[in-house]
């Protein structure tokens, strides 16, 4: 075992997960054996990983940018960064909505089985709403306001606060640079030491990845609804699968053309964070790996990938806006409604801004969902609709928007002078 790759170990681990996963909903007691003995220790990885977001981001996000010496320079690399985030998002959007379009997927369910999903699923799909509706209320800037903490601390406590910490990091890194060098000194080589000490921590959570995603699978194959909702929804599930796949050949060509990096060597390195981004359905928990692999395998200076990537697990979720377009109009269609043009265009921008704003763990995206649904006139009892195979499709655009922060990391670092290959 000791010279596979991390991948192949984490890929060996995905599908012996699988197997015990589907051999044990056959034994009396399986899935609760799985369930008490099996699941914890996939929770406990998961934890692990987000156990180091956290301080991850503040320690590299701080000395990342005092390493950069001029204000000018993260002015480029932000205004850079934010810029191909939204073309890439834009874009995703786009395919999504094309191909809804052309596939039709909502032809394909029966009144009986919508009224029946419907049902079966309301109580899950109403607690999406309400969480949305949270969000609704608040005023139009607060997403803004949002961001900047009024204790650091305090934010530091909770995983869905990453943007404010990003924002503080980013200030602490400013005013870094911008005192004599001699006082900021310590300071740097304090996060210096900090950030080689959680990087190891990464190496020992990344030993016992195999592991945790073999618990991870088992658990889901346990907890998955039956096979013929799958079959209904069939059509829905195919039509997002080849968005999102389509994506990720869309930041291949882009990497390819931009930095030359071939697309094997791309997918390569990038392969362990695609691989947990899928077994735990979070951007966040996956964020640790994102770094270790761009920086370490893809050549992205740290420099750059300790500023793009943490934004970009926040912000830029190009797997959830497409999710959300396909979604929105599968809905629409399986109610019969027709969507003009300029409905479809007011999608383009919700589901932008709703991925934006959707936090990088398991389902935020469907949370998001009721706004763009809202927003274009869909009823939102429709989620209901899509809530049995919500969580595997979560997984797999949680493949896409982690490949897409790579990706536009590297973008960013080859017009920056900063990669290496
Ligand atoms: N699970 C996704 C992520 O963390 C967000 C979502 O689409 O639900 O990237």
């Amino acid at each position: 075992m000791k010279n596979i790759a991390l991948h192949w170990k984490i890929m060996i681990g995905m599908i012996l997960g699988v197997i015990f996963g589907i051999a044990m909903s056959y034994v009396k007691h399986g899935p609760d054996f799985i369930s008490d003995w099996i699941k914890p220790f996939g929770t406990i990885f998961i934890n692990s990983l987000k156990l180091i977001a956290m301080p991850l981001i503040l320690g590299s996000l701080i000395k990342g940018i005092s390493d950069l010496k001029d204000i000018s320079k993260l002015s480029k690399m932000g205004s850079r960064t934010i810029i191909i985030y939204i073309c890439t998002t834009v874009f995703a959007v786009l395919i999504g909505l094309s191909l809804v379009n052309a596939i039709t997927p909502g032809n394909s369910i029966k009144e009986e089985t919508r009224n029946d999903l419907i049902l079966a699923y309301e109580e899950g799909a109403r607690l999406k709403q309400n969480a949305a509706e949270e969000q609704i209320e608040a005023g139009p800037l607060q997403a803004l306001v949002d961001i900047v903490p009024e204790n650091i601390f305090d934010a530091a406590t909770e995983n869905k606060n990453m943007l404010q910490v990003i924002f503080f990091s980013i200030f602490f890194g400013i005013a870094l640079i911008l005192i004599p060098e001699g006082k900021a000194r310590p300071v740097k080589e304090f996060f210096d030491s900090f950030n080689s000490v959680i990087l190891k921590l990464i190496d020992f959570v990344m030993i016992t990845a195999p592991y945790g995603v073999f618990a991870l699978l088992a658990s889901l194959v346990v907890e998955s609804p039956s096979i013929d909702l799958f079959k209904a929804l069939g059509m829905y599930a195919i039509t997002l699968i080849i968005g999102l796949f389509l994506m990720i050949i869309v930041y291949i060509v882009i990497v390819n053309l931009f930095t030359n990096v071939k697309p094997l060597s791309f997918i390569k390195g990038i392969s362990p964070a695609q691989l947990l981004a899928f077994s735990t359905s979070s951007s966040a928990a996956t964020l640790p790996v994102t770094m270790d692999r761009v920086e370490n395998n893809l050549g992205v200076d740290k420099e750059v990938s300790s500023f793009v990537l943490p934004i970009g697990a926040t912000i830029n979720m190009d797997g959830t806006s497409l999710y959300q377009a396909v979604a929105a109009v599968f809905i629409a269609q399986t109610f019969g409604m027709d969507l003009s043009f300029g409905t479809q265009m007011g999608i383009v921008l919700t589901a932008t801004l709703a991925s934006i704003g959707a936090a990088a763990v398991p389902s935020a995206g469907m949370v998001m969902l009721v706004i763009v649904l809202g927003q274009a006139g869909i009823p939102e009892a429709g989620l209901a609709l899509i809530f049995a195979v919500d969580r595997p499709l979560d997984m797999c655009r949680t493949i896409t928007n982690v490949t897409g922060d790579a990706a536009v990391s590297m973008l960013v670092a080859k017009s920056m002078g900063k990669l290496k290959n």
